[in-house]
């Protein structure tokens, strides 16, 4: 290395510790209440600026109920709906610690978009369905020179591995889906005997005004032989596991929703291989969108039936809080990632209501009783092909937790303290699902509804 590189990089390095030390001082100055530092911290920093959890000085300054800080960071152009890295605003922040004086502060200007979804639930592809079952159409869309393909074996997407050294000199391995386009797809079918014919290839929709996104499903030899010709290709394939769900919650979000779409037909595809009706053999139909029965005399020939489309089951899943709002009810379920707790959720059985399911899944596994349930929002759980439909719930007076052993490893009523440490990634012992979970935004929600609900308790914190 040169001496002028080494000397810029010096002089880089120690712009940046400055940089982060008066960061920490605004940061430290707005949680302290120190007005007249924090002003003067201002002079020389942007307001707005981050620490490496994402925070800003006003989610400081809010965390503590520094309302003179919050005032002044609010005229100097602090915007209180940033979020942190989790997603938490700094509104967010002053609902989970009821600081209401600081909300109201805030809320004139929030300019923070409603707008919300979910990960696994962004897709960018208009699904055409009108093309499916025009097999030409379909043949020639993916000849296309711009199309694109990804490729699945039993419901499982090959991913591209990616490894490096992050700053620490430690390696890192990232997972991406791997996608091909129409030239790489035929250097690949120059190295290996690859037939893409109407029974192996699912039509997913356009990326864009042109761009048709295809699934190729592969065989058990097939994967063997595309991994293989990729890695003498240098790049490193490898199947969806459960060693590797943590690593799928890191895609683009494009991506994990593209990624969700395709687990979610190629799995369908690959457990409905006899009909469900009948027990005959079954083709694909309509580019992987319908599997047909070859028996002429089966019911699902002269009727629409559930067993020759797609299936997605649906599952509830609720976040819980005490009547007082005070408490909640988070649940481990058995072999649940270590030190950390959800809500509770199951499969909706034939007949119920969606309230009727939160209520009864509930009772079973903590014999907590709910008096009230309402609907939040929905996500598609590509690992067990399920719609996830995400629930809060309030509990009846005096619930007592009777676990259901077989299904849980534990389950308490939480204090609003320790439940806010989780879900900011302050907690020491304790964690919640990630954003990319509904989980998170159930919990987040069943906080910001108890805002405030008993000031003289709650602000005890
Ligand atoms: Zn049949």
């Amino acid at each position: 290395m040169s001496l002028r590189i080494k000397a810029t990089l010096q002089m880089k390095s120690r712009y940046t510790s400055q940089a982060a030390s008066g960061l920490m001082g605004l940061h430290e100055a707005a949680s302290q209440g120190s007005l007249t530092q924090m002003k003067d911290l201002l002079n020389t920093l942007t307001v707005n600026s981050r620490d490496n959890r994402g925070w800003t000085a006003l989610m400081r300054a809010v965390e503590h109920d520094r309302r003179e800080c919050v005032g002044q960071l609010l005229v100097s152009g602090a915007s209180p709906s940033l979020t942190c890295k989790l997603g938490h605003s700094a509104i967010d922040v002053g609902k989970f610690w009821n600081r209401k004086a600081c909300v109201d502060m805030m809320l004139p200007y929030n300019d923070a978009d409603k707008a919300s979804h979910h990960y696994f639930t962004s897709s960018p592809l208009t699904p055409a369905a009108h093309l499916r079952s025009d097999e030409e159409d379909i043949a020639g869309l993916s000849s296309s020179q711009y199309a694109q393909f990804i490729f699945n074996h039993n419901g499982k997407p090959l991913l591209k591995v990616t490894n490096r050294t992050d700053s620490s000199g430690r390696k890192r391995e990232s997972l991406s889906l791997w996608k091909c386009d129409q030239e790489q797809l035929q250097q690949l079918k120059s190295h290996i005997l690859l037939e893409v014919s109407s029974e192996r290839l699912v039509f997913l929709g356009f990326d864009g005004e042109s761009a048709p996104m295809f699934v190729i499903l592969l065989t058990d030899s097939l994967v063997k032989t595309v991994t293989k010709a990729s890695a003498d290709a240098g790049t490193d394939l490898t199947l969806m596991d459960k060693s590797n769900y943590k690593g799928l919650l890191q895609l683009a979000e494009e991506d994990a929703s593209i990624m969700a779409q395709s687990i979610g037909l190629c799995s369908w595809l690959n457990m409905y291989q006899y009909c469900a009706t009948c027990g005959s053999e079954t083709v694909i139909k309509e580019a992987g969108h319908k599997r047909h029965c070859l028996n002429t005399n089966c019911a699902s020939q002269h009727s629409v039936q559930n067993t020759s489309y797609p299936r997605t089951d649906m599952s509830i899943i609720t976040a819980v809080s005490s009547p007082d709002g005070n408490q909640f009810l988070l649940v481990r379920p058995q072999k649940m990632y270590p030190n950390m707790y959800t809500c509770v959720s199951g499969y909706v059985e034939p007949g119920e209501s969606l309230e009727s399911a939160c209520s009864r899944e509930v009772q079973e596994e903590t014999g907590v009783d709910l008096c009230s349930v309402r609907y939040h929002s929905s996500q598609y759980w590509p690992f067990t092909s399920v719609l996830m439909l995400g629930f809060t719930g309030v509990a009846n007076e005096n619930s007592q937790i009777h676990i259901d052993e077989n299904e849980l490893e534990d389950a308490q009523w939480f204090t609003r303290e320790e439940v806010v440490r989780a879900i900011t990634g302050q907690h020491k012992s304790m964690m919640i699902p990630p954003p990319q979970a509904i989980a998170h935004h159930l919990v987040k929600q069943v906080l910001l509804d108890t805002f405030d609900i008993n000031s003289k308790q709650t602000s005890k914190l």
